[in-house]
C-alpha cells in the first residue's frame, strides 16, 4: 500500500494518482485574536489536556495568554519552553505530549517553534495548532517542517495545522527583518513554480495547476502590494499573512513543498551550508530568485525592484556573504536536492558560468 501521509518526495511522486489533500480546517486572521483560541478549542471539540510549545523571549507573553485563555476554559494546559528545532528538541515535545497524555498541541512562536510542534504532534498522532508570531517563512500554515540533525538541516513531511490564529498587531511587532524574509519566500514562488513545470515538461513529475497558481498569486499579489508593504502598514503585514497562508495551502494541495522550493531554495540551502553568516531563509532565497529568474531568461529586475523596495538584502554584500562563498554556493546548489529537478539541471552550473550570473544581476560586483 502506498503511504501518502508524510511520504518520501520520490514517493509522493509515483502516489499521485492516490493524491491525498489534507487542508487546516479553520483559518482566523485579524486584530487581537487570540481570545479566539477557546472558540476553536470548542469548535474542534478539545475536551482533554493541551500541550503548549512556546519559544522564549518574545513569544513568551502571547503564549501566557493563550495559556490563561485555555485555562479558562477548564481544560488542563501543560507547557513546553523550545529553542532549536532539532531532532532531541522535537523527542523531547513528544515525551511531554505522552506523558501528559495531551490531545492537542498549540504552538506560539516563530517558525522554528511551529516546526517542532509539527513534527512533534504528527509523530504522536494528534493535531495541532499554529499561532505565529512572527512571518518570516511559509511554514506558518505548510505540512512540512525544516529540522536540525546535526549540522544540516532537511525538509521533512509533516502535517499542516488543523487551525491557524494569525494576529496582525501581534506579527507586526515583531522585528521587521522577520517581515521582509516572509516578503523573500513569497517571492520565491516566480522561480519555484517555474522549476516545478520544467520538471514537469523534462521529467515527466507530477504538476498541478491548481497548486502552481495558487503560489504564483502570493507572490503577484506581494508583487501589486510592494509600496504599502513598503511603508511598514499593518494592512501590508495582512496582505504578506494571507499570502504566506495560501502557499501553505499549496503545498497541502500539491502534497509536497514543489510549489513553493524550487532553485532558489536549493541556492538558499547551499549557501546555509557554505556560510554561517545569519541571514534569514527568506532573504537568502529572495537573492535566489533575482538570479534564478536570470536563468530561466525571466524579469530578474522586477524581482530586484520589488525586493529593493521592501527593504530586503539583493547582493551577497547585504546577505552578509562574500563572494566566494555566494559563487560556492551557486555551483553546489544544485546537490543540495538531487530528487528536485530544477533549471540547475543535473550537473549545476559551472564557476564561470556563476560568476557571470552573479555579476550581470548585481549580486556580486
Ligand atoms: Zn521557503
Amino acid at each position: 500500500m502506498i503511504n501518502v501521509f508524510g511520504s518520501s518526495n520520490s514517493k509522493e511522486v509515483q502516489a499521485m494518482h492516490i493524491h491525498a489533500i489534507n487542508l487546516p480546517r479553520f483559518v482566523i486572521v485579524g486584530d487581537n485574536v487570540l481570545p479566539k483560541i477557546d472558540e476553536l478549542l470548542s469548535r474542534l471539540l478539545v475536551r482533554e489536556d493541551v500541550l503548549l510549545v512556546r519559544g522564549d523571549g518574545f513569544t513568551k507573553s502571547p503564549a501566557s495568554l493563550v495559556k490563561d485563555y485555555v485555562s479558562e476554559m477548564g481544560l488542563p494546559v501543560h507547557e513546553v519552553c523550545v529553542s532549536a528545532p532539532t531532532v532531541d528538541v522535537v523527542s523531547a515535545v513528544e515525551c511531554a505530549i505522552k506523558e501528559t497524555r495531551s490531545c492537542m498541541v498549540i504552538s506560539v512562536g516563530g517558525g522554528k517553534i511551529i516546526d517542532v510542534a509539527k513534527i512533534a504532534s504528527h509523530r504522536q498522532g494528534i493535531p495541532f495548532i499554529s499561532i505565529p508570531t512572527s512571518a518570516a517563512h511559509d511554514g506558518i500554515a505548510s505540512p512540512i517542517a525544516s529540522i536540525k540533525d546535526g549540522k544540516t538541516s532537511t525538509s521533512v513531511m509533516a502535517q499542516p495545522p488543523v487551525a491557524l490564529l494569525a494576529d496582525i498587531q501581534l506579527i507586526s511587532g515583531s522585528p521587521r527583518r522577520f517581515i521582509i524574509s516572509g516578503c523573500g519566500d513569497i517571492i520565491a514562488k516566480f522561480t519555484a513554480v517555474r522549476d516545478w513545470r520544467l520538471a514537469h515538461r523534462l521529467r515527466g513529475e507530477y504538476y498541478g495547476e491548481y497548486a502552481a497558481s495558487l503560489a504564483l498569486m502570493s507572490a503577484q499579489l506581494l508583487k501589486r502590494n510592494v509600496d504599502l508593504i513598503a511603508r511598514g502598514l499593518e494592512v501590508g503585514v495582512r496582505t504578506i499573512i494571507e499570502a504566506l497562508i495560501s502557499c501553505g495551502y499549496a503545498m497541502c494541495i500539491a502534497g509536497s513543498s514543489r510549489p513553493c522550493s524550487g532553485s532558489e531554495h536549493l541556492f538558499s540551502h547551499a549557501l546555509e551550508k557554505v556560510s554561517k553568516n545569519g541571514s534569514l531563509h527568506g532573504e537568502k532565497c529572495g537573492v535566489g530568485t533575482i538570479m534564478m529568474m536570470y536563468m530561466h531568461g525571466g524579469d530578474w529586475q522586477a524581482i530586484r525592484t520589488v525586493l529593493s523596495k521592501i527593504g530586503a538584502p539583493t547582493t551577497a554584500k547585504q546577505l552578509g556573504v562574500s563572494d566566494e562563498e555566494l559563487l560556492e554556493a551557486l555551483t553546489i546548489a544544485h546537490t543540495m536536492r538531487p530528487d528536485r529537478y530544477t533549471i540547475l539541471g543535473e550537473s549545476g552550473i559551472s564557476r564561470k558560468a556563476a560568476e557571470d550570473l552573479a555579476r550581470i544581476t548585481g549580486v556580486i560586483d
